[in-house]
């Protein structure tokens, strides 16, 4: 069977800033359909200037971006194409969202890109329904908390349909609750088979979460792999100042102190590392 094109494919993207930054010197990545990828690396290591050309927002100055394997057409008509397949959520939703009421910010797009009223309208009560947007719909968009911003500005994006999403640490500023409540939608889209690149700097979500790891490190791709081959590879965590993740920190330690086998696979999750240590203590008795 012939593999599917991939949904993106960028080659040799780079891109200068007018001031002189340059933010991306050469990135090429492929991305498939249905892919879970977390892009990872310090602030101003060119993860939102990339998505940004994801979209078609940038132009590389250097380089090529193909979505579903046909290269962007830069015209207002081929950008339009591209931001029905692409959709992206901003890190700070003040950027994206401008209508009065949450209901009119989250028609605004589908409404744009050719849908009737009474299609936009099934599709927006959808969404919100998902999304559980109805308890603060009747709410000017200004008012809302930043957990509640984040929601529709996932509600924006989602109602068109995207076949990739780009999420741009989209759980940054939120508290510990109204970030997981992101995780979770997150997951759902996932599971729809939405393609998903997200950046973040939770080690401990990509781990669970990812296909794949993607580092940026000043412009460039410092590494990829799965969050197995990042994670565990303490070289690369240093150079891209990235922690290790707490599960595999206390792992390798009790394996260093004789407690748990290295040959076993490394836990991802809290739970799966305490049935190690659970197993152990059983065999002991
Ligand atoms: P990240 O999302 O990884 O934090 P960015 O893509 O925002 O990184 O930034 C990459 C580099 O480009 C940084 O040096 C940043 O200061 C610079 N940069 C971002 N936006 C602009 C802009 N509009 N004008 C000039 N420089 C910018
Ligand atoms: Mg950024």
């Amino acid at each position: 069977m012939k593999e599917a094109e991939p949904i993106v494919r960028a080659e040799d993207v780079s891109y200068t800033y007018e001031d002189g930054t340059q933010a991306l010197k050469g990135i090429s990545l492929t991305v498939r359909a249905g892919e879970r990828v977390a892009v990872m690396g310090a602030n101003g290591s060119g993860k939102s200037t990339f998505f940004l050309h994801l979209n078609g927002i940038l132009k590389p100055q250097e380089g090529r971006i193909f979505i579903g394997g046909k290269p962007i057409d830069y015209s207002r008509k081929g950008l339009l194409e591209v931001r029905k397949k692409v959709g992206i959520v901003f890190q700070n939703p003040d950027n994206q969202l401008f209508s009065a009421s949450v209901k009119q910010e989250i028609s605004f797009g589908i409404l744009n890109l050719g849908a009737s009223e009474t299609e936009a309208e099934k599709q927006v009560e959808q969404v919100m329904e998902e999304l559980e947007i109805n308890p603060f719909a009747h709410k000017p968009t200004h008012f809302l908390s930043g957990g509640q911003k984040k929601r529709v500005s996932i509600a924006d994006i989602l109602v068109m349909g995207p076949e990739l999403i780009l999420l741009d640490e989209p759980a940054a500023a939120l508290d510990p609750k109204h970030a997981r409540m992101i995780d979770g939608i997150v997951d759902q889209l996932s599971r729809r088979g939405i393609t998903i690149l997200l950046s973040t700097h939770d080690v401990e979500r990509a781990l669970i979460w990812a296909d794949r790891v993607v580092l940026f490190d000043e412009g460039v791709i410092a590494g990829e792999g799965s969050p197995e081959e990042i994670f565990r590879n303490d070289a690369i965590l240093k150079q891209t100042n990235l922690e290790k993740p707490t599960v595999f920190q206390i792992f390798d330690t009790l394996c260093e102190e004789g407690i748990l086998d290295p040959k076993l696979d490394p836990p991802h999750r809290v739970e799966e590392l305490a049935a190690y240590i659970r197993q152990k203590g059983t065999e002991q008795l």
